[in-house]
């Protein structure tokens, strides 16, 4: 399924942050998991349990993550295939839509601090 991931995350560079187009065309044979990782950040300790890239693939549904830069809250969300996304996404915490996508390369949200991956926490299908 990297391939598929692969392909979402250049079109998602293709047409702009703040957009996200889900295919409708999966290979459902092929075993699709995400995994999540813990990652942890060696400066203040802040941790979040995310994909190793911003997007993954569930069964059904993409999982993308952002950052809102107004609480520096780090959340998921799911697109269900054949979505067409377009627009702001609003933090779940502060409603706010100063949102952009984020990864765990990105670093920690709070300080900025480097985040240690500290393995697989629960993997979905
Ligand atoms: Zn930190
Ligand atoms: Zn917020």
């Amino acid at each position: 399924m990297k391939q598929n991931i692969r392909f979402f995350c250049i079109l998602l560079e293709l047409i702009g942050k703040n957009c996200i187009f889900v295919a409708e065309k999966v290979d459902k044979t092929a075993v699709i998991m995400a995994e999540l990782h813990l990652y942890k950040c060696k400066k203040c300790g802040w941790e979040v349990e995310a994909p190793s890239e911003s997007t993954d693939m569930l069964m059904d549904s993409i999982m993308a993550c952002y950052v809102c830069h107004d609480c520096q809250h780090v959340f998921k969300k799911y697109y269900a295939l054949g979505t067409v996304f377009n627009g702001k996404v609003s933090c779940p915490q502060c409603k706010g839509y100063n949102t952009q996508d984020w990864e765990p390369n990105d670093g920690c949200p709070k300080c900025g601090g480097e985040l240690e991956n500290q393995g697989v926490t629960c993997l979905m299908d």
